[in-house]
C-alpha cells in the first residue's frame, strides 16, 4: 500500500471536516481559544505560588503522618473512637476489632 497515497486522502478527509464551519463561527472559536490560552497564561504565576504552598506544606503532612502512625501502633482505643459493632467493638482509630468481654 502507498503511504504517500493514504496520507493524503486522510488529510483531505480531515480538511472537509475542518472546511464544514463557515468564517463567522471559525472566527468566533478561534477567539475564544485565544481567551483560554489568555487566561490559562493568567493561572500561570498563580500555579507557581500554589507549588511553593504545598512544598511548604509537605513537612508538616509528613510529620502529621508520622506521628498518627505511631498514635495508630500506640492506640490506647479512646472511647470516643469506639463504635459497638454488637458482636465486637470497633476502636476507629486504630482499625482494630475488639472481643468483647462480659461484664
Ligand atoms: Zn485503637
Amino acid at each position: 500500500m502507498d503511504d504517500k497515497l493514504d496520507e493524503d486522502a486522510a488529510n483531505k478527509q480531515l480538511n472537509e471536516v475542518a472546511k464544514h464551519a463557515d468564517k463567522n463561527q471559525r472566527l468566533a472559536w478561534r477567539r475564544k481559544k485565544a481567551r483560554i490560552d489568555q487566561l490559562i497564561e493568567r493561572l500561570q504565576p498563580l500555579q507557581e505560588e500554589r507549588l511553593k504552598l504545598i512544598m511548604q506544606m509537605q513537612p508538616v503532612m509528613d510529620e502529621i503522618e508520622a506521628v498518627r502512625q505511631d498514635m495508630v501502633k500506640e492506640c490506647i482505643h479512646p472511647l470516643d473512637h469506639l463504635v459497638h459493632k454488637g458482636s465486637h467493638i470497633e476502636c476507629k482509630f486504630c482499625n482494630v476489632k475488639l472481643k468483647i468481654n462480659s461484664v
